[in-house]
């Protein structure tokens, strides 16, 4: 008898770790590759969630945003277990959204055997963007300038009102909380970042455990083996401190087994592409694993294994290099960069402001660029003697040179608009005063020079390899 079942558990482990290969292999072919940047809106989504129908989704208006944006629930499937899954209450938070117009495209294959056995197991209701009027000025509140995850009890936001409604008419028996953190949350102790984050929040200031919840921590270890084989290493969990005003902490109190997703950072995805077919592989992983009813043999104490997330990471840590001191004494510290994201009009392009997040021993934390290299001796980013014309002016003076001579702050006769600028320097009036010194949340524009020479200039944040001249080509005579 132990034999069989452990014969069976592993069938069960297989099955779910060929589920994963699947879905990560098959991704391309369900990708909704209209949307390809986390800048979306409402009237870009409108155009998909249209084609839903005819697809076999039912698409009903759930009701408005306080603007008067439609915002809408989609379903699918005939199963007797239900799950509700709601995205971008954070206007600004859309990973999720752009992976649920994925799994709609999964679960729209009617010739599919596996989709269509989900859908007999589950009857599945979406909420995507939630938050309409905060994606169009891609920001996190509403309109009304509400945080509506604090507003689960006083439902100020029709936005709340529609979530509480919904859940409340529908009872599901699980929720998928859907949002993005930022991208300087690492894993526990490690380097790694928490490209995925989860948290089955509690339901009281006790934190306590009830079967329910635990059904959610088990469905999350779930989708944890599953993230674990692409990503090992790169899956925290949230603090599970009690907020008595926010959804997911109330929806878990209202009956629903509740599963809080934050989508983190992951290197070289600014758009967060990859991260959201991670989100594509782990709704459904997890949809799978309450549909088997799968998750219901899995031990919850892994759950509690998942390392908690901390935010130690940046973009680029500088270790152990050398500044002086006003009287010229050396120091020694490490640098840590961070880079904020700005808006161009129409949220789009992003563009990035660098600043020094943090000075001193940080061996602590961590970046997503690491420069660890003896000798470097910090020195100040030189400003072009000349006020030249226009960026054209700066080109043809030759960019790599410009960077090799020290220069990393360029006057214009005429500026660019405010922050948008496609040279590494930083352009700057007449009048801009230099910054003295090396301080924190001010900018990091610097060099880096090693045996005297410029080996690295940082500039807003970014670090600009400053390669050695190749020797010239000679045209020299041979005299014998
Ligand atoms: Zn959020």
């Amino acid at each position: 008898m132990r034999q069989l079942i452990l014969i069976i558990m592993t069938l069960g482990t297989l099955h779910a770790q060929d589920f994963t290969n699947q879905l990560m292999e098959q991704y391309p072919n369900f990708k909704e590759t209209s949307i390809n940047h986390r800048r979306f809106k409402h009237s870009d989504l409108l155009p998909l969630l249209e084609k839903l129908p005819a697809m076999g989704f039912k698409v009903e208006q759930a009701g408005q945003s306080y603007q008067g944006r439609s915002i809408y629930l989609v379903s699918i499937g005939r199963g007797p277990l239900t799950a509700l899954l709601w995205s971008q209450m954070h206007g600004n938070e859309t990973t999720a959204t752009m992976a649920m117009l994925d799994i709609f495209n999964y679960l729209g294959q009617t010739e599919s055997k596996s989709v269509q056995q989900l859908l007999d197991q589950v009857t599945l209701y979406f909420i995507p963007m939630l938050n309409p009027d905060g994606a169009e000025l891609f920001q996190r509140r509403t309109s009304q300038g509400i945080d509506m995850n604090r507003d689960a009890l006083r439902l100020q936001c029709p936005e709340s009102r529609i979530l509480k409604e919904v859940r409340d008419r529908l009872q599901p028996d699980f929720g998928f909380n859907l949002h993005d953190q930022n991208i300087f949350y690492n894993v526990g102790y490690s380097s790694k970042p928490a490209t995925i984050s989860f948290l089955a929040p509690a339901y009281n200031q006790e934190k306590e455990a009830n079967p329910q919840r635990e059904d959610a921590m088990k469905v999350i270890v779930a989708m944890n083996e599953a993230l674990q084989t692409v990503i090992p290493g790169q899956v925290g969990k949230y603090d599970d401190t009690f907020e008595p005003r926010a959804f997911g902490d109330n929806i878990q109190n209202w009956g629903t087994r509740t599963i809080l997703i934050e989508s983190g950072g992951y290197a070289d995805d600014p758009e967060k592409q990859f991260i959201r077919q991670l989100n594509f592989m782990a709704i459904l992983s997890g949809l799978h694993a309450i549909g088997s009813k799968e998750y219901s043999q899995l031990d919850v104490s892994k759950y509690w294994d998942i390392p908690l997330n901390e935010s130690n990471l940046n973009d680029v840590m500088i270790r152990d290099v050398e500044l002086k001191d006003k009287q010229g004494a050396p120091f020694y510290a490490d640098i840590a960069i961070r880079r904020e994201e700005h808006d161009h009009e129409g949220n789009s392009p992003i563009f990035y402001q660098g600043t020094i997040e943090d000075l001193g021993d940080l061996s602590t934390q961590f970046g997503y660029q690491e420069i660890t290299e003896e000798g470097l001796v910090i020195a100040p980013g030189k400003i072009y003697p000349d006020v030249l014309a226009d960026q054209q002016a700066v080109r043809d003076l030759g960019v790599a040179d410009l960077l090799q001579q020290g220069y990393t702050s360029i006057s214009l006769d005429e500026l660019p608009p405010k922050g948008f600028n496609e040279l590494p320097f930083d352009l700057i009036t007449n009048e801009t005063k230099a910054v003295e010194g090396l301080k924190v949340d001010q900018p990091a524009t610097f060099l880096l020079l090693k045996n005297e020479t410029v080996k690295y200039a940082v500039i807003n944040g970014f670090v600009h390899e400053v390669v050695e001249p190749i020797d010239r080509v000679g045209y020299g005579w041979v005299y014998r």
